[in-house]
């Protein structure tokens, strides 16, 4: 079969992610990054393992775009070449209207457009991305591939909160949960790898932002993530789960603003808040060197995970497999150890040795008689807008 291939777009307020993918055989063939858009610029590109930096002034996204098509052409691979016969957006709020990927056309663009207000950073800056590579790549169709479409149909009772129905109706808040590419490639995969459909699965993604999903027979019916992503788990720099009076009582005895309280929950709590670090790699190291506060909020995300494992077993009455992805999930086996030796209770098993391991690969990492399976299964969020958009074009 000739080779096809879809650039991948997740576009941001001030930087434009790519990946130049091909989605039958499964793999990347360039990357790259424009950052620092509006203000000083930067660009990388990688491709064929020779990485290209550029430091150039980058007004606006349509420039910074500008940029990588040059570099494509310059550096290789060329676009027309590689056939590429599709592109693929990224975009966190689909609200009520999408339950999968869509071709767009004005429709499509309005109604991005409109649910700008449930995703006010987000959006508006997808739409930058979509308007310039519409214009620079005007050949091939675009696709919006939406980061809350896998959990469009979670059941009414996960998907609403107890709040006034009115209120809820018209300011459409519900549960819509985020990350749904990664947590629909994984437990597709899971599936995939131990020949199942008819499985009652749970996902922890665990990045800078961290998720959870419980998944039955391929249909996702909970997720951790809510009207926003600030919901659920502990995060890099987001509190996850907290009382919402927590704001009022910042606002009335701190006298802090909305947005310094929105600043505060998302960017300065989570592990960042506990112990003044994001990455998991440097708290591991303050933990091994005996520092409290590292060791306590350790203990703080494993006891969320936790929790939430728990519950998810409850809501499916069961649980087949558990598997862990993303930066942390699939990194960092200290993790995977505490929080599956708490759920020795369930029959649950590790391998160690295989705990151990590191891979690329989907793999088990459970003992044969372990109750459940445990995996770690690489995500790859390109890899799936790609298959996505190919779907519909
Ligand atoms: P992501 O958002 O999926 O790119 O994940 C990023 C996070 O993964 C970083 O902030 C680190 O905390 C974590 N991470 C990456 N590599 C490792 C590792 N080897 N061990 C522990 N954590 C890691």
């Amino acid at each position: 079969m000739t080779q096809r291939t879809v650039l991948v777009i997740n576009s941001g307020s001030s930087s434009i992610k790519y990946q130049l993918v091909d989605p039958d055989q499964g793999t990347s063939l360039a990357v790259g990054l424009v950052e620092r858009i509006g203000d000083t610029g930067r660009i990388e590109h990688t491709y064929n393992g020779e990485e290209t930096e550029l430091d150039v002034p980058i007004p606006d996204h349509g420039v910074g775009l500008r940029y990588v098509l040059d570099l494509f052409e310059e550096k290789g691979p060329n676009l027309a070449e590689a056939n590429i016969v599709a592109v693929g957006h990224r975009i966190v709020q689909g609200g009520k209207y999408f339950d999968g990927p869509a071709v767009i056309d004005t429709a499509v663009h309005q109604k991005i457009r409109d649910l700008s207000p449930l995703a006010p950073l987000h959006n508006p800056a997808h739409l930058k991305g979509i308007e310039v590579a519409m214009e620079l790549l005007s050949d091939v169709p675009h696709v919006a591939v939406f980061d809350t479409a896998f959990f469009q149909h979670l059941p009414a009772e996960a998907a609403t909160y107890a709040l006034e129905k009115s209120v809820a109706e018209k300011y459409e808040i519900r549960r819509y949960g985020a990350h749904g590419t990664s947590h629909q490639f994984v437990s597709q995969t899971v599936s995939a790898k131990l020949g199942r459909d008819d499985l009652k699965q749970i996902v922890l993604h665990l990045g800078n932002g961290a998720s959870a999903s419980a998944v039955v027979n391929g249909e996702a019916v909970e997720t951790s993530m809510g009207l926003t992503p600030l919901e659920g788990l502990v995060m890099g720099g987001r509190t996850g789960d907290i009382d919402p009076a927590v704001v009022f009582h910042l606002v009335r005895q701190a006298g802090m603003t909305i947005d310094e309280i929105d600043n505060l929950f998302n960017k300065q709590s989570g592990m960042k808040g506990l112990t003044g670090r994001t990455d998991m790699r440097e708290i591991a190291k303050l933990i091994q060197e005996g520092n409290p506060d590292a060791r306590a909020a350790m203990d703080v995300y494993v006891h969320r995970l936790l929790k939430y494992v728990g519950s998810y077993t409850a809501i499916m009455g069961g649980l087949d497999a558990l598997t862990f992805t993303a930066g942390i999930g699939e990194n960092d086996a200290k993790i995977r150890t505490y929080l599956c030796d708490r759920l020795a209770f369930m029959g649950v098993k590790l391998d160690e040795e295989k705990n151990q391991t590191r891979s690329k690969e989907p793999r088990i990492i459970s003992t044969e008689d372990s109750a459940v399976t445990v995996l770690v299964v690489p995500t790859n969020e390109e890899l799936s807008i790609a298959r996505q958009a190919m779907t519909v074009i």
